[in-house]
């Protein structure tokens, strides 16, 4: 798995410090900054970089692999966290644990506190490379929405070229939030955005919070009205997978002016580890329901993925419809895969994947 933190040397600082590894000159495709902390030496082991006159020493075998990235160093800890990867397309910022929704297969569960860190996230976004896609993640980010949509706007007016993906459960929005939205630059946004079910109570049995689904049902609306290009989420449950066409025939004719659809296997982490039984659906073995709500969605002109299926448990049919959703720090093969000629096209599985508690129609192409 690819290391998001590395131990360092404590550097004397009292605020959190946002700076980029340099190992290498730098290219025209990213400017010369303040924040720039560039190579000293190098051995086998470890890394010194220049911080402003300071020394930090990284440890890592692989130097040459962080050049370009924007780090994160925190007062008197010894681990730095690779914010964004300079060689990576999965780049998120956790804006908070905080949650007001307790989904039964969440990734992240809801923490009670938060670290406002939106100060450190402006200079990493400043300092990221080129047309970066990054994502803003949580818990919820809109509990901290002041906060959240003027990082947005100083963000934009800094890095137009950055674009980003936010996931948000689309329970905090107000008909008076309509100016700020359309102040931001809507196109160079995606709003993921989960639903479950069309039926609203399953759709708020699964997201644990009552009157959910009605509120999601206007914030939507409101958002499409507002320029957002929406992702639909829906996370296949056993407590939703016979409720799938409902879902389609819901999103094709009340959400038709989103922008995708995303169907997607389940994470085994956080709270999806301890209902992995009750809720993992085989679907290499029931993947009846997933190709009506596929067809009637792409028949209906609705753009439609599937995120997190191995091509394997897909049939056929079905598979020019998958992406290469997980992320590459925590994606991984299995054996099987070794010799499968569709490795390099298939998404493969998380880190944490049961395998043997996960698919059973695993099998090499
Ligand atoms: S065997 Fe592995 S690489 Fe091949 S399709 Fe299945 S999961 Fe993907």
């Amino acid at each position: 798995m690819i290391q998001l933190q590395l131990k360092v040397e404590p550097i004397p600082i009292v605020e959190p410090l946002v700076v980029r590894l340099r190992t290498s000159l730098p290219d025209t495709s990213a400017a010369a900054s303040d924040h720039d902390a560039r190579i000293v030496s190098h051995d086998a082991e470890t890394a010194d970089f220049d911080v402003n006159g300071f020394s930090l020493r990284v440890h890592t075998r692989h130097a040459e692999s962080l050049d370009g990235d924007v780090v994160l160093i925190v007062p008197g800890r010894g681990t730095l966290h690779r914010l964004i990867r300079a060689s990576s397309n999965h780049n998120t910022l956790l804006i908070t644990e905080q949650c007001d929704q307790k989904c039964i297969m969440c990734s992240q569960p809801p923490k009670k506190y938060h670290t406002d860190m939106f100060d450190q996230f402006l200079q990493a976004v400043v300092l990221a490379p080129m047309e970066a896609t990054i994502g803003l993640s949580g818990g919820e980010p809109f509990l901290h929405k002041a906060r959240l949509l003027e990082f947005l706007r100083k963000a934009q007016t800094a890095r137009p070229d950055i674009r980003f993906h936010i996931l948000t459960n689309g329970q905090h929005f107000e008909p008076s939030d309509e100016a700020d939205l359309k102040s931001l630059n809507m196109a160079s946004i995606l709003w993921g955005i989960p639903i479950y079910a069309a039926n609203p109570s399953i759709h708020d049995l699964i997201v644990a919070k009552g009157g959910a689904f009605e509120i999601l049902a206007r914030n939507l609306a409101f958002l499409g009205k507002a320029g957002a290009v929406l992702e639909l989420r829906t996370v296949v449950l056993n407590s939703n997978i016979t409720e799938l066409e409902e879902l389609a025939n819901h999103v094709t004719r009340h959400l038709s002016f989103s922008h995708v659809w995303a169907i997607m296997q389940l994470e085994n982490i956080g709270y999806a580890r301890m209902n992995w039984d009750a809720e993992f659906c085989d679907t290499s073995r029931e993947f009846d329901s997933i190709a009506t709500a596929v067809d009637l969605a792409v028949g209906r002109g609705l753009r439609t993925k599937l995120y997190n299926f191995p091509l394997c448990t897909v049939p056929p049919a079905y598979r020019e419809y998958c992406t290469l959703s997980i992320s590459d720090w925590k994606q991984k093969f299995l054996s099987t895969c070794d010799d499968c000629r569709l490795r390099s096209s298939c998404t493969g599985f998380f880190e944490w994947y049961p395998d043997k508690r996960g698919f059973s129609g695993i099998g090499s192409q």
